[in-house]
């Protein structure tokens, strides 16, 4: 069923028929214009296909960003753990 040809060309469709406007946005690699269900807009460029909870992805994205971004530092910055084996150090 999932490979199937209509199941397929809607996949494809997902990615293949997203307005410039989202092609072009920050938040592409998260969002990919949601559910086509949902793609009743036309973008500032005229073409159709955007979303229309656009607005409040973009905002949700910002703040999900500035959250994950600092928790990457963190990571980033914290010393490397020692391995462990099992639910017991390794010492
Ligand atoms: S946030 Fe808006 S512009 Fe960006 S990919 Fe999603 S629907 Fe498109």
């Amino acid at each position: 069923m999932v490979f199937d040809p209509e199941q397929v060309k809607f996949g494809y469709a997902k990615s293949e028929t997203l307005p410039r406007y989202c092609r072009e946005c920050a938040y592409l690699k998260d969002c990919w214009g949601e559910c086509p269900k949902n793609r009743l807009l036309r973008d500032p460029h005229g073409e159709p296909g955007l979303n229309y909870l656009c607005a409040g992805f973009k905002r949700f994205f910002a703040h999900a960003r500035r959250g994950a971004d600092a928790l990457a530092a963190k990571i980033t910055a914290a010393p490397a753990a020692e391995p462990t084996i099992g639910a017991g150090a390794v010492r």
